[in-house]
């Protein structure tokens, strides 16, 4: 690989953001989207969720809904780097496609509501990164609002989120009072201006918390705080670059969003601290970012995205090498080689028709049904990515159709949307339902509304009798025959063709386990 693609490599950022739903994700995005040049001016960040439509949330139901269904990609030069920036669903109904990404990323920016704290999801999704000890930058939003003592959210991070936290900045006031943020490492505060959100200005900066500008800007609180910061650096951890690529220590950093501030220092140092792309294990071996042969996973699959092009796009993350337009390229589940020309890139759900791409970049396959989350494509080679989790489903519907001559077009609807991988559809064997399961009740809604908008679907969801699933293999023919016989009723072939046990209670599903010792019965499956 020549030099210049090996740097092109090491520039690469790739990151997600994880934080508790209403911490400021979204608004935050949109910064970094106007810091990346991606837009100009910030969309409509209001309260009210209703009508605002920052650039992330494309699609129809996510603004009228006001949440992030689907992940998309923003790509954007910065100060030298490449940021690939991957979206995540926030609500917790989508916490697979979410866990999903989190495969793809080689660090992560944790999104913390000062005036919350550290919240349910951001614990969970934190233990997500962890692993994989994915490195993690902290920044504690709302400091235009009254929050809580900032030390004290340093503690609870520290305790909560079992990682150390060292302080880069530390505010100056917060709400009505909040005056900026100074940074420990650089002796400089950043001065906070009032109303200017939407667009990018210049920062005013005072050098020296010593200076006659410091002391004029604290005024009467000068005192306290220099004690405090002495406080802060006595009893906080210091920045250490190698704890925290260990996934050991987290940045944090002060700021709002909304305002628009802090947001940009944050992200000059996250890009200078943040890994390059990552090696990355498959069954075999390891993968160098580096190496000269192209691969790469699928992490998601979205249907029609565009409603314009009515088509189904995976997206994959680049392990090593580069792709090239009209390559081959090697479906190693299939077996087969591909030619790909149309590989598209994304900015900001614009897609783009895509030259090249390289290691720590994420690229999108049109997907003609042939494509599965998890699959490994290579210029040959036969490897297979591992760690991209499949969960079985917790909640059961029945889908009845209005109009019954319209079969056909649920079942590729349930098919494709399936295969995006946030509900599964089942078949069962000995009856003709359609039965499909999701982990959240959010995504029931979110089926039955792409199914009419995109496939001019109408059904009827009802109850069923299904309280959990689990996918079943075992390595004694004889005693796998038997089991399928006996247990027809409760089989059921998902969307992608694999078996599945279909338990009506919990009770059912531990008495099967019990007879049935040679079969075993998995709650998740990986791609
Ligand atoms: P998400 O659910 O994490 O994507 O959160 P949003 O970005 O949608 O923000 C949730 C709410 O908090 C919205 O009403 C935002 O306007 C508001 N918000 C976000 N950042 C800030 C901030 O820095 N200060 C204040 N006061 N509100 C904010």
């Amino acid at each position: 690989m020549t030099t210049e693609i090996t740097d092109a490599i090491q520039q690469r950022r790739s990151f997600a953001i994880i934080s508790h739903p209403d911490a400021g994700k979204t608004t935050i995005t949109e910064k970094l989207l106007l810091l990346g040049q991606l837009i100009q001016v910030a969309g409509s960040v209001k309260g009210k969720k209703a009508d605002r439509h920052a650039t992330s949330d494309w699609m129809g139901m996510e603004q009228e809904r006001g949440i992030s269904v689907t992940s998309s990609v923003m790509q954007f030069p910065y100060r030298g780097r490449m940021v690939n920036l991957l979206d995540t669903p926030g609500h917790e109904d989508f916490s697979e496609d979410t866990y999903r990404t989190l495969t793809a990323v080689d660090s992560a920016l944790m999104v913390i509501d000062g005036a919350k704290g550290v919240e349910d999801r951001t614990i969970k999704l934190m233990n997500v990164c962890r692993l994989r000890d994915t490195p993690i930058v902290g920044f504690v939003n709302k400091m235009d609002r009254d929050i809580r003592d900032p030390i004290e959210l340093l503690d609870e991070i520290e305790e909560v989120l079992k990682i150390e936290a060292a302080p880069i900045n530390w505010p100056i006031g917060m709400g009505k009072e909040f005056k900026g943020v100074y940074n420990l490492y650089t002796d400089t505060i950043h001065v906070f201006e009032q109303g200017k959100n939407y667009v990018l200005t210049d920062d005013i900066r005072i050098e020296g918390l010593d200076s006659d500008e410091a002391r004029e800007l604290l005024g009467v609180y000068y005192d306290d705080y220099v004690d405090e910061i002495e406080l802060v650096r006595g009893a906080s951890h210091e920045w250490d670059q190698d704890a925290f690529l260990a996934g050991k220590l987290t940045p944090v950093f002060f700021g709002t969003a909304l305002a628009n501030f802090g947001v940009r220092e944050m992200l000059d140092d996250f890009v200078e601290w943040a890994p390059a792309p990552l090696a990355r294990n498959t069954e075999t071996r390891e993968v160098d970012p580096v190496e000269e042969k192209f691969s790469g996973f699928v992490f998601k699959i979205q249907a029609n995205m565009d409603p314009k092009h009515r088509d189904r796009i995976a997206f994959m993350r680049i392990c090593s090498g580069r792709y090239t337009k009209g390559m081959k390229m090697r479906h190693v589940r299939l077996g087969k080689d591909v030619k790909i020309a149309d590989a598209v890139s994304f900015k900001a759900g614009e897609r783009e028709l895509l030259e090249e791409a390289m290691s720590g970049d994420i690229i999108g396959l049109h997907n003609h049904g042939t494509i599965q989350i998890g699959d490994t494509f290579t210029e040959g080679e036969v490897l297979k990515f591992t760690g991209i989790p499949h969960f079985a489903p917790e909640m059961f519907r029945r889908i009845r159709l209005k109009d019954p001559l319209k079969t056909k077009q649920l079942q590729k609807g349930l098919q494709q949307l399936s295969e995006e991988g946030s509900t599964q559809v089942f078949f069962p064997m000995n009856s003709n339902d359609i039965i499909v399961g999701a982990v959240g009740v959010l995504q029931f809604e979110v089926v039955a509304y792409r199914l009419k908008d995109e496939y001019k679907v109408d059904a009827i969801y009802e109850s069923v009798n299904v309280n959990t699933a689990r996918w079943v293999e075992s390595e004694d023919d004889k005693k796998f025959e038997e089991f399928k016989r006996k247990c027809s009723d409760n089989l059921a072939l998902d969307g992608g063709g694999h078996l599945t046990y279909l338990a009506p209670t919990r009770v059912n599903l531990s008495l099967s386990e019990e007879r049935y010792p040679e079969v075993a019965f998995r709650s998740t499956r990986e791609h």
